[in-house]
């Protein structure tokens, strides 16, 4: 069968919406791009969908709904449940898209690193239950490691489409309460490299508190904005010269280090830790011999738990936060790492 046919049909037989069928809820989220909001629909006799996510977006929107679109057919698992996209044309002079998601849940990864609890708050949603094991290094080194599989896992998801999602931190990353797995949402500054899709680097849309060093993800020399056809036929090549992936991967790194690190948490603390990367070269192991020696509590802790089972942690966490792109793991790479030959905690739940 052929694969438009498939795709046309897909689309046929799912529910389209208008502007009129929300109700607007509760605002959720609020960027230069859009406006994010839980929505419900208007017509009672659909409200069994449950509850919808709308975003309101610039021109951006375009790019959006594409690699939606694109993740619902190649790698439905990796991103929230993309239900409808569309150009709502009727209010403004400049264009505005709306987005449509299945509400995943009340939680982002944010939210959940902001809990004194955490990770025990993720450990709780995951398995559903309260455990009543003792807390402490190994239990905590267990409940990072699930979470960051599940990135790595909905990574690998993204990377091996195509995709490079370019924008990867806490606040884009929603626990599903559905799948009981974290997802990775707004593929708003996401580049999608076989079909040459925003080609053109948006720097400007980076985050620089999760951004790797390089400044492009392609190198400049590479032809910009190449045609579609070209595209296709090129990129292949070029991400093997590139491994614009890999971006996506230190970001990961960073999220590793500010769940084993509390005091890493916030903002500013973040922003001081890259000034501090950056003055070692990007070198994470002379990072650590300078903060080691006079480090209080907190880092110790952090420390001991990447140093737990011959410091396998703290290899895979050096194998995702290096200068040179070239020199990171591919998140496939990162999933067969000794790092998660433990169960996780699915070990957990059943050593009882
Ligand atoms: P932006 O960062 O451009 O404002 P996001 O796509 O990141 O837009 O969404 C903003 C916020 O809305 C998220 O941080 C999250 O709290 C919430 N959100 C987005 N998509 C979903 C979803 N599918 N289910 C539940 N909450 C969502
Ligand atoms: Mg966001």
């Amino acid at each position: 069968f052929d694969m438009f046919v498939l795709a046309f049909v897909e689309r046929l037989f799912r529910p389209t919406f208008r502007k009129d069928d929300f109700v607007l809820g509760k605002k959720l989220g609020e960027g230069s791009f859009g406006v994010v909001y839980k929505v419900t629909l208007a017509n009672k006799s659909s409200s069994k969908q449950g509850d919808l996510v709308l975003k309101k977006a610039t021109e951006y929107g375009a790019v959006e709904i594409w690699m939606n679109e694109r993740v619902r057919r190649a790698c439905a698992n990796s991103c929230a449940d993309f239900v409808y996209g569309f150009l709502e044309r009727s209010t403004a002079k400049a264009p505005e898209y709306w987005l449509i998601w299945r509400f995943e849940g009340d939680a982002t990864l944010a939210d959940l690193m902001k809990s004194r609890e955490f990770p025990y708050n993720v450990e709780t949603l995951i398995l559903g239950e309260v455990q009543d094991l003792p807390k402490g290094l190994e239990r905590e080194n267990r409940i990072i490691q699930t979470i960051i599989r599940q990135l790595l896992f909905a990574l690998d998801g993204l990377h091996s489409t195509g995709i490079v999602h370019r924008d990867i931190k806490p606040q884009n990353i929603i626990f599903s309460e559905g799948s009981r797995t974290f997802k990775i949402i707004d593929l708003g500054a996401a580049t999608d490299l076989r079909v040459g899709i925003n080609y053109i680097p948006k720097e400007f849309l980076l985050d620089p508190r999760y951004a790797a060093p390089e400044q492009y993800i392609m190198s400049t020399q590479t032809p910009s904005a190449p045609s579609a056809p070209v595209a296709t036929a090129l990129s292949p090549v070029l991400w093997q010269l590139n491994l614009p992936d890999r971006f996506d991967i230190y970001s990961t790194g960073l999220i590793f280090l500010q769940m084993v690190f509390p005091g890493l948490r916030n903002d500013n603390s973040l922003i001081q830790f890259n000034r501090q990367l950056k003055r070692c070269d990007y070198d994470l192991v002379a990072w650590r011999k300078t903060v080691e020696p006079r480090c209080g509590a907190d880092l110790r802790r952090g420390f001991e738990l990447l140093d737990l089972d011959g410091g396998i942690g703290w290899e895979l966490l050096t194998s995702m936060v290096r200068y040179k792109a070239r020199q990171r793991l591919s998140a496939k790479a990162a999933l067969a790492h000794p790092y998660f030959d433990k169960e996780g905690l699915l070990a957990l739940s059943f050593m009882q």
